[in-house]
């Protein structure tokens, strides 16, 4: 029996798999390539658990009678090149009929699609590479692709992935710069059912760079454009010589609407900023170059993400002068904003209301809390005015009272203080106001945390906080309530992050102002622990008394104990029916 054998087609697959199939993100890659190939001007990404619960892609794409979908699940089967020689002129995505098949071979998946000559869509559901079910559906024309539990039968593969949040975050870089090459599609993409990105397939790339990294960075870039040469179209945004980042990572290269890792394209932009930039400092930008496919070599890596340029040299040239000619530029002209059309500041981008809105809609929530809260109706017990005695440990005031004694926790009281304060701002005025801070405060979150305040910009601002977003997991905090402590700027805002993200898709409604604001009460309020000075115990106390809400704290806990006179005289034995 000879030693060699051919393996079987399902092995070959898994086995493509663990080259082109390395986390979800390289998943997302390959079908929403496929969605781009297949024509769409709409494509619509939606994850849950970073990819490893469950992927969607969905397109408007040319589809694919049932004939075509089950052929594409095998090997080498493709629509794209008939022979070797068409590999020197590709000018689609994709080409070597390898992607669905070794997608397919790690996980469920599911197939609806229909070309829309067809009245009916085609469903195949697939398991571990194998059709299972078949049959006809009622669908609009295009595909959508469901992969399920990917590495469900590669547990080593599996083990080797990073957590949710972060795979998460790889797919979204991952759709922004499927974004970034074809601003005319328009994407969205969606985690755990939050919107992360949206672009409007507008064939500005001005705005997808505004949606993947914020507004403020997109204000700073300059539009490159050059074609001086015959074959060669160089064009995209670089950013100012005043950004700069620590990595290469904020600069994108594209080539023939592929996003690669071009390290040749990557030292020619930075070439460009020779001497603009601190040393070890790079720039940020967006360049894609265009040039005829014979000279793009793009069969030199497994997931596609490197090229091989003829006429390296050329190009690198060419790219550099491009990029050099608008620094140059921007710095004799004053520079001016440049923003794509309906962009500003005021504009939040899309799936956001105005900031008229947003305050209106802000002011039905917070009627509607005292509406629903019975405790601002009810009348509560009167809380006294208290004479401040001393200080006890390192946590409580004592005071009397005209009925005993009060023990006072210094924290709870103050919180309860703050919130009542920060709430009575915000139904008044519409927002907490803002300190801009006299040095701005990197925080460093995680893609997820990042995008879901970015999203609520405008909430957050109502909170008090300005921030800015400067790409992916970056977010810089600009002004604060007064008196906020840098220290806990990035816990805070991971947590209002967290809270956010537990409100789902929900509108911004009374119990998350509630919560909101008494995270803010908290992380203001003076800590147990913490020194508190005479006047400063008098003030809280007499603040305390003026609350609507003296005895509990907004989570709920006391901020009292009190001993009356009569409590007190039980204890000592002293009750009225006692001889004293
Ligand atoms: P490749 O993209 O290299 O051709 P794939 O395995 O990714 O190989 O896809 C196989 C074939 O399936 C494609 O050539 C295309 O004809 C078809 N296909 C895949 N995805 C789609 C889609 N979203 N819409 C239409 N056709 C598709
Ligand atoms: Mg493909």
């Amino acid at each position: 029996m000879p030693r060699i054998v051919v393996l079987d087609e399902a092995t070959a697959n898994q086995i493509a798999a663990g080259e082109v199939v390395e986390r979800p993100a390289s998943v997302v890659k390959e079908l929403v390539e496929n969605s781009l190939d297949a024509g769409a001007t709409a494509v619509y990404v939606d994850i849950e658990e970073g990819g490893l619960r469950r992927i969607v892609v969905r397109d408007n794409g040319c589809g694919m009678d049932e004939e075509d979908a089950r052929l594409a699940l095998l090997r080498y089967a493709t629509s794209k090149i008939r022979s070797a020689a068409d590999l020197h002129r590709i000018t689609t995505l994709g080409f070597r009929g390898e992607a669905l098949p070794s997608i397919a071979a790690v996980c469920r998946m599911t197939i609806k699609t229909r070309p829309p000559f067809m009245e009916h869509g085609t469903f195949l559901r697939v398991e571990a590479g194998k059709v299972v079910e078949s049959g006809s559906v009622a669908m609009a024309p295009g595909t959508v692709i469901t992969v399920e539990d990917l590495f469900y039968n590669t547990p080593a593969r599996k083990k080797y992935l990073k957590t949710p949040a972060t795979e998460g975050g790889l797919v979204g870089d991952c759709v922004g710069r499927l974004a970034l090459a074809h601003p005319e599609v328009a994407m969205r993409f969606f985690h755990n059912g939050r919107q992360v990105l949206a672009t409007s397939g507008s064939g500005d790339m001005l705005e997808v760079v505004a949606a993947v990294y914020g507004l403020d960075l997109a204000r700073e870039m300059i539009r490159v454009e050059d074609r001086s040469l015959e074959w060669l179209q160089v064009e995209g945004y670089a950013g100012r010589p005043g950004i700069h980042r620590s990595s290469r990572r904020h600069i994108v290269t594209i080539v023939n609407g592929r996003y690669v890792h071009c390290l040749p394209l990557v030292n020619a932009i930075c070439e460009a900023y020779h001497t603009m930039l601190p040393a070890g400092r790079y720039p940020v930008a967006v360049i894609a170059v265009s040039l005829p496919p014979a000279l793009v070599d793009v069969n030199v890596h497994p997931a596609k993400l490197e090229v091989r340029l003829a006429r390296e040299k050329e190009v690198s040239r060419a790219v550099t002068a491009a990029v050099r000619a608008v620094l140059q530029g921007s710095r004799r002209s004053i520079p001016g904003v440049i923003m794509p059309e309906g962009v500003s500041k005021a504009d939040p981008g899309p799936g956001q209301k105005g900031s008229a809105g947003m305050r209106a809609g802000l002011q039905a929530d917070l009627w509607q809390l005292g509406e629903a809260a019975p405790a601002y109706r009810a009348a509560p017990p009167p809380f006294p005015q208290l004479h401040y005695l001393a200080r006890l440990g390192p946590a409580y005031l004592l005071a009397a009272g005209p009925d005993g004694l009060y023990i006072v926790d210094q924290h709870a009281a103050h919180e309860r203080v703050l919130y009542e304060k920060y709430m009575e701002e915000l139904t008044s005025r519409g927002r907490i106001g803002i300190q801009r801070l006299a040095v701005p405060l990197q925080v460093a979150l995680t893609y997820g945390e990042a995008s879901v305040l970015e999203e609520h910009r405008e909430l957050l601002y109502s909170l008090g906080f300005e921030l800015d977003f400067w790409g992916p997991g970056t977010v810089v905090l600009r002004g604060a309530p007064a008196g906020f402590p840098g220290e806990v700027g990035e816990t805070f805002l991971r947590d209002v992050a967290t809270a956010l993200e537990e409100w789902g898709r929900l509108p911004p409604g009374e119990k998350l102002y509630q919560r909101l604001l008494s995270q803010l009460a908290c992380r203001m309020a003076v800590k147990a622990g913490e020194e508190m000075a005479e006047e400063a115990a008098r003030f809280l106390l007499r603040e305390l008394a003026a609350a609507q809400n003296p005895f509990t704290c907004p989570h709920g806990r006391p901020t009292t104990i009190h001993l009356s006179y009569r409590e007190l005289e039980r204890r000592f034995g002293r009750s009225s029916n006692r001889p004293g």
